[in-house]
């Protein structure tokens, strides 16, 4: 049986208060969707969970056109897939959001969540990193942001020192005119993790139009395909032989490996079908 102790603190003051005095083997829990299972599948043994849900400080999402999209760390999958502002700015997201487990499993899962726990197969992640999201941190020696991208330093490894949680995660509104999606691979429709997830966001801003690729499942930590990114900048109107070339650029900055879910050869040539897909679904709904 498994045996540890829950604290449910109230506020942020009072969650730093059980924090800084708790021992190594202290978990925070939001939907605990993630941290539950691994508990039972005994790969952690928290001894003590501090459980974030009663703390209205990290609940809630917020929207400012001059600055962008804030989701609070309790904000769950399903509270950012109904947010009009996301879906109006940031389809990549929900496209993500949607395919992320079931309903019933997205009242639960937070967003945040996804981003802490840092499973290469995290749908929330290729999004975030597409959308150039910054984690907002905080802790015994302050506040301070982290962009997504750096938070994820491998599987289930991010740069939360000890006694710090994540407040929320930041997406900047995407300049002038755009469109995203986020494209998943998984064995079946629902109630599985990716074997491969693209995200595509393309910009018309001030300067020349830009695009941005990153992907899931693919890599132990998050990548952005800043070669792919190169070769599509200022292109209106990609051609196939381009498509092909992105593709391949694609494929060359993924580093999978082969699990249950797929081989790595499976998954680096559906990374360059997955790639052209979404890039050809992204100019449709630009
Ligand atoms: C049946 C099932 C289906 C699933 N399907 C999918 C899927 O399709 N796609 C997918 O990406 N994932 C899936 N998952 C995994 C899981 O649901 C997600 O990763 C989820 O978004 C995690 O959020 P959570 O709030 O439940 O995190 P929790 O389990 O509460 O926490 C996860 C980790 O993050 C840490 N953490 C959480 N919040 C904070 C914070 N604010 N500050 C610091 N650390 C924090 C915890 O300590 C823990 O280490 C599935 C899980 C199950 C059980």
């Amino acid at each position: 049986m498994l045996a540890f102790e829950m604290e449910r603190p109230a506020s942020l003051k009072e969650a730093f208060e059980i924090l800084s005095r708790s021992g190594p083997d202290t978990a925070v829990k939001a939907g605990g969707t993630d941290l539950l299972v691994w508990m039972k599948k005994n790969l952690v043994h928290p001894e003590l969970i501090v459980d974030l849900s009663l703390i209205e400080e990290l609940k809630g999402i917020s929207f400012d056109p001059s600055g962008g999209l804030v989701i609070g760390a309790l904000a769950t999958v399903n509270e950012v897939a109904e947010h009009p502002q996301v879906g109006k700015f940031y389809p990549a997201l929900m496209d993500a959001a949607l395919s992320h487990s079931d309903f019933v499993m997205r009242n639960k899962a937070t967003v945040v969540g996804n981003l802490c726990s840092a499973v290469p197969s995290g749908d929330m992640i290729a999004p975030c990193c597409v959308y150039e999201g910054v984690m907002h941190l905080v802790g015994p020696a302050g506040r301070r942001k982290v962009p997504v991208m750096e938070f994820i330093t491998g599987p289930r490894k991010n740069v939360l020192q000890k006694g710090e949680i994540v407040k929320s995660v930041e997406l900047p509104l995407p300049k002038g005119h755009s469109a995203g999606c986020y494209l998943k691979l998984g064995r079946r429709n629902a109630l599985d993790l990716a074997q491969v997830g693209v995200a595509c966001v393309i910009t018309d801003g001030p300067g020349e139009r830009e695009y941005r690729l990153s992907f899931g499942a693919v890599t132990p930590r998050p990548v952005r395909a800043k070669v792919a990114e190169d070769l599509l900048r200022g292109v209106v109107s990609p051609d196939e032989s381009l498509l092909d070339k992105v593709a391949e650029a694609a494929m060359a900055c993924v580093d999978p490996i082969t699990d249950v879910r797929a081989s790595r050869e499976y998954r680096i040539s559906m990374v360059g079908e997955l790639t052209k897909k979404a890039l050809r679904k992204c100019l449709e709904r630009f």
